[in-house]
């Protein structure tokens, strides 16, 4: 039999494809990613950057060496400690992409960042249409630059003279076939990717294939990243540990972070520490009223939150501790992950230090992983100090 392969998401795995009435085949894998696709339109309009404030002297040379790789058709893996600000970086490329009258697309797999994302290029780009496209969010398709969730790179085949992928090692993006096929099939130029903790596959393609991999242990700020500790600790008493803890960040008013690995050990968890605590609230990704509680929490109303890994990225907030329960569970807790969540402390200015504690029966190699990473980057951060 012939080998099929997918037009839309290169698939060649025949157990995919089913057969219409009319003998065409149609593939499994991606038919789900069904719509409008973007025209061709007049080059993109030359709009220039516009950024009030100065980017710190590392971002500074890794923006140059950026647009020098753009310039010389050069693929490019960033891989920035959380907090380097790492949208900063890209901007003078995607100036450089525009007045060169190529297109520029900015893809993210979660939603919520991408609304973020498009506010932040806006103001960076004044002059320019910049669109934001997402499920439910796709009457405009054409502008200057487009900021899109990858589910909807497959409305841009050959589009993107620079596609920019940020967190490449982030929920759903990972792994996933049809996602990582459209991202390659939507660049017709070259790719910038994105991540403080890239996955082993890519760094080994990146290696192999001689593209340009760079590297960002500084925090915008200048400072270290908060070294989590470890504690020991019986599975049934940490949450009163963690009370424990919680008192006294009360006492300082310093809001935390209460991660737990599954939602029923996160609404357990938060029944008992609201028996010591009124104030505080669950969140996870079953709680309807999530985006409320969180907004409350950042205007400070709510001392912590106990949650699931729905909150291990993209939030920022003044003075963050954290603490994470079960921290040896290593289905849920990869170091990547655990990285990740280290990586929500200390990240405002004036506000540098943090806690950050890992609770577990067991120190898993996840955990010890973790640290020793995030401790060379401070190292690597001290010799570009020095
Ligand atoms: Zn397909």
């Amino acid at each position: 039999m012939e080998t099929y392969v997918c037009p839309r998401c290169g698939n060649q795995d025949q157990k995919y494809f089913g057969q219409k009435k009319d003998g065409s085949f149609y593939c499994r894998r991606c038919i789900s990613f069904q719509g409008k696709e973007a025209k061709e339109t007049s080059p993109p309009y030359p709009a220039k950057l516009h950024l009030d404030y100065p980017l710190s002297p590392f971002q500074e040379k890794l923006s140059s060496k950026l647009v020098e790789n753009f310039k010389n058709k050069k693929d490019s893996l960033i891989h920035a400690v959380c907090g380097a600000g790492k949208t900063e970086l890209i901007l003078k490329t995607i100036e450089t992409a525009l007045l060169m009258g190529k297109r520029p697309g900015f893809a993210v797999p979660r939603r919520d960042v991408a609304i973020e994302l498009y506010g932040r290029l806006k103001n960076a780009f004044p002059s320019a249409k910049c669109v934001l496209v997402y499920g439910g969010e796709t009457e405009n398709l054409e502008g200057d630059i487009i900021v899109l969730t990858t589910h909807q790179l497959y409305r841009y085949p050959h589009y993107f003279d620079l596609l920019i992928v940020d967190e490449i090692d982030a929920f759903p993006y990972k792994g996933d076939f049809v996602l990582n096929a459209f991202v390659k099939k939507a660049v017709r130029g070259n790719l910038i990717l994105m991540s403080a903790t890239p996955p082993k596959d890519i760094l080994e393609e990146f290696a192999k294939e001689k593209k340009s991999i760079l590297h960002l242990d500084a925090r915008f700020h200048l400072k270290a990243m908060p070294v989590p500790s470890f504690k020991e600790c019986l599975h049934a008493l940490q949450v009163f540990y963690a009370a424990y803890r919680l008192k006294e960040y009360q006492k300082e008013k310093k809001p935390c972070f209460v991660f737990a690995p599954t939602i029923y050990e996160c609404e357990l968890a938060g029944k008992i520490l609201k028996y010591f605590f009124k104030e505080g609230e669950i969140v996870h990704s079953q709680k309807e009223n999530r985006s409320f509680l969180i907004e409350q929490f950042r205007q400070g109303k709510i001392p912590f939150l106990v949650t699931t890994s729905v909150l291990e990225r993209g939030v920022t907030l003044k003075n963050l501790q954290v603490i994470v329960l079960h921290a040896d569970e290593e289905n849920i807790y990869d170091a990547a992950t655990l990285i990740q969540i280290a990586g929500r402390v200390g990240r405002k200015k004036g506000f540098e230090k943090g806690d950050v504690l890992f609770l577990g029966e067991k120190k898993t190699e996840s955990i010890k992983s973790a640290i020793g990473e995030i401790e060379k980057s401070n190292g690597n951060l001290q010799s570009l100090l020095s």
